[in-house]
């Protein structure tokens, strides 16, 4: 494996210990899994608050949901936006749960970072330099997602941006790459786990959800995840999938299937 190693921080030849980031009392990166499940989308303050509530009885600990999403199509529902931040933190805060949600552009980076305590950047954002930059600026914790086409180089340089510019909370995201498969919405790559914590520090989340894109293949690769070693899973939960308003109720646990797989993670490890 020829890797160029041009990043430098994100680089475990340059911080051999794992990075531990701790939010309230989470601590990500250590022994402990952590379970991030929600929403592809945040819909209404009822929807958020329900599955809020089944996160937490679960036994997850962060809260997912889009207010602003990265559509393929610009016709397609583009996420509810600030409204949609303010439903979510109320619901992370009722609940006990931590949240997560995707920012798009520099220019909505503080207002996420008032709302939500982790920032996810897209697959298709992987690269938006300027975006990586303003992330490298604060401090609030930002789980980045490998990019579709994205070598771990580029990925682990991506990283870099956010690390170069002050802001060492920075945890990577496998959630499928493109290949020639089509049954599968990406393929999962699950060596990405092993392969980036070998070359890097940083803690590795892995997504089922996008890196299949179908529910029936969630659970065994969250598991398959966990044994290959992943520090934490985001994965896709919905009340109604069929009636949910992006595309991503196909890949979307029911709230039984979601609380059944935390009780069989935690005979693979414990939950944070
Ligand atoms: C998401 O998490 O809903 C999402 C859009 O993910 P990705 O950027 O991996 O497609
Ligand atoms: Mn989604």
């Amino acid at each position: 494996l020829k890797i160029s190693k041009s990043y430098k921080l994100a680089s475990r030849d340059f911080h051999p210990d794992n990075t531990i980031i701790k939010i309230k009392d989470v601590e990500i990166g250590g022994d402990q899994l952590v379970i991030m499940g929600g929403p592809c989308a945040v819909e209404s303050p009822e929807q958020i608050d329900e599955i809020a509530r089944l996160v937490k009885k679960a036994g997850g600990q962060v809260l997912r949901g889009g207010a602003f999403k990265p559509r393929t199509g610009p016709y397609s529902f583009q996420g509810i936006g600030v409204e949609g931040l303010a439903m979510m933190a109320e619901a992370g805060k009722k609940h006990g749960l931590l949240t997560i949600t995707e920012v798009m552009t520099p220019e909505y980076v503080d207002v996420c970072a008032e709302y939500a305590d982790i920032l996810q950047v897209g697959t298709r954002n992987m690269q938006n330099f300027d975006l990586l930059r303003k992330l490298g600026t604060i401090q609030t914790p930002v789980l980045l997602k490998r990019g579709f086409s994205a070598t771990y180089d580029e990925f682990l340089n991506a990283a870099e941006y956010i690390l170069a510019g002050g802001n060492p909370n920075v945890m990577l995201c496998e959630r499928g790459i493109r290949t020639f498969e089509t049954y599968t919405r990406n393929t999962l790559d699950l060596a990405a786990i092993p392969v980036l914590q070998g070359l890097s520090h940083l803690p590795v989340i892995s997504d089922p959800s996008h890196g299949t894109g179908r529910r029936e293949l969630v659970e065994s690769m969250c598991k398959a995840s966990v044994a290959a070693g992943a520090n934490g899973l985001i994965v896709e939960m919905h009340t109604d999938p069929d009636n949910s308003m992006t595309g991503d109720g196909v890949q979307s646990l029911f709230p039984d299937q979601f609380a059944g797989l935390l009780a069989d993670l935690e005979k693979l490890a414990p939950l944070c």
